[in-house]
């Protein structure tokens, strides 16, 4: 696996490498990305990761709506992974600016943690787009501060 970003100076984080990765995928895949670069991916958050986490992630890919809501006005982004467990119409994880999440593990293990930390919606926000997985809606900013609010 070739990985050139990998060597950018200064980047000691693996959240950094990931998301240096999944931007260099952007560009060279566009879209959705090919079989071959999916799986790719996978090994790569493996790698970074733990495989439980790569697991854990390929499982809300597979499972989940992950919608990705654009403020109208003010262009502010958050992400909705509504899992297809959730029973009867229950909230959805929203997740922030790619580090945080309303998730239970996510809490748990950010208050012990010293660096960043993702749970598997915030990984899973980031491989969607490549995975073919994510619905952008454009949403009025009271709509967007009001999904902040569950
Ligand atoms: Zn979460």
């Amino acid at each position: 696996m070739v990985v050139p970003l990998l060597c950018r100076q200064g980047v000691t984080d693996n959240v950094t490498l990931l998301d240096d990765y999944l931007a260099e995928v952007a560009i060279s895949e566009g879209g959705e990305a090919a079989p071959q670069k999916k799986e790719e991916i996978l090994r790569m958050v493996t790698f970074l990761f733990q495989s439980t986490q790569a697991d854990n992630c390929a499982d809300v890919l597979d499972h989940s709506r992950i919608v990705e809501c654009v403020g109208r006005q003010s262009r502010r982004r958050i992400w909705l992974v509504q899992s297809s467990s959730h029973k009867g119409g229950a909230s959805p994880y929203v997740c922030l600016g790619g580090h945080y999440c309303s998730c239970r593990n996510f809490q748990e293990v950010s208050k012990k943690a010293t660096s960043l930390v993702l749970c598997k919606h915030l990984l899973a926000i980031r491989l969607a787009q490549a995975f073919g997985k994510l619905c952008v809606n454009e949403v009025d900013d009271g709509q967007l501060y009001a999904y902040m609010r569950i």
